[in-house]
């Protein structure tokens, strides 16, 4: 497996990846999930170990619906590039035994995304050493920042030319704004032309 930040999309042609980071959360991934469902969309979801591991239904339920699961670390230490490289080890690893036991069933986790995107070339060998692709973004929707709907949709339409990988967040606080430009910006998406896959592997 390349241990390059992944940058494509498996599918060719005219294709967006949604990523979908920090969760799973017990209020607002079930509602991204009811959207994707209703929107017959699949994502791939970057979580976080410990809450993975307290929220494994949820884990289940994603895999179930047919999305992809991504490792973001245990703390979300989004300086983790500046500490040792058995703090790296550990906050990646530990995360994928956490991630991969809540879905059970011998699901693998496919990618690993380090928060705030805080890789190393460290980082991505152990990553891809363990079966995960090192996986980045080209559309953030800065979500996070909670700046209104609009605002949100219109970061994604400017930006969905600079590549197919987009994200949004379901965890860390209120994410009805998220959930409100994720439902108008994946018709949008589908009336632009733009089919839905995942990021290459
Ligand atoms: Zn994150």
């Amino acid at each position: 497996m390349s241990e390059e930040i992944s940058h494509e999309s498996e599918s060719p042609g005219k294709v967006v990846n949604i990523t979908i980071d920090d969760g799973p959360d017990p209020v607002w991934t079930p509602k991204v999930l009811d959207l994707l469902r209703r929107s017959n969309v699949k994502a791939t979801f970057c979580m976080i170990g410990p809450r993975a591991k307290e929220y494994p239904s949820l884990v289940k339920k994603v895999v179930a619906d047919g999305h992809r699961l991504c490792d973001h670390s245990m703390d979300h230490n989004t300086a983790m590039d500046k500490r040792p490289e058995s703090y790296q080890a550990s906050q990646i690893l530990d995360a994928q035994k956490l991630i991969e036991e809540a879905a059970g069933d011998g699901t693998k986790v496919r990618y690993y995304r380090a928060p705030g995107g805080a890789f190393t070339p460290y980082s991505r060998k152990v990553a891809a050493a363990h079966g995960m692709r090192p996986l980045g973004w080209q559309v953030d929707s800065r979500d996070w920042q909670r700046p209104g709907t609009a605002r949100i949709v219109a970061n994604v339409k400017r930006e969905v030319a600079d590549g197919p990988t987009i994200l949004f967040h379901d965890a860390g606080g209120d994410r009805s704004q998220t959930l409100a430009a994720m439902e108008e910006t994946l018709p949008w998406l589908k009336q632009q032309g733009y089919g839905f896959s995942f990021p290459k592997i």
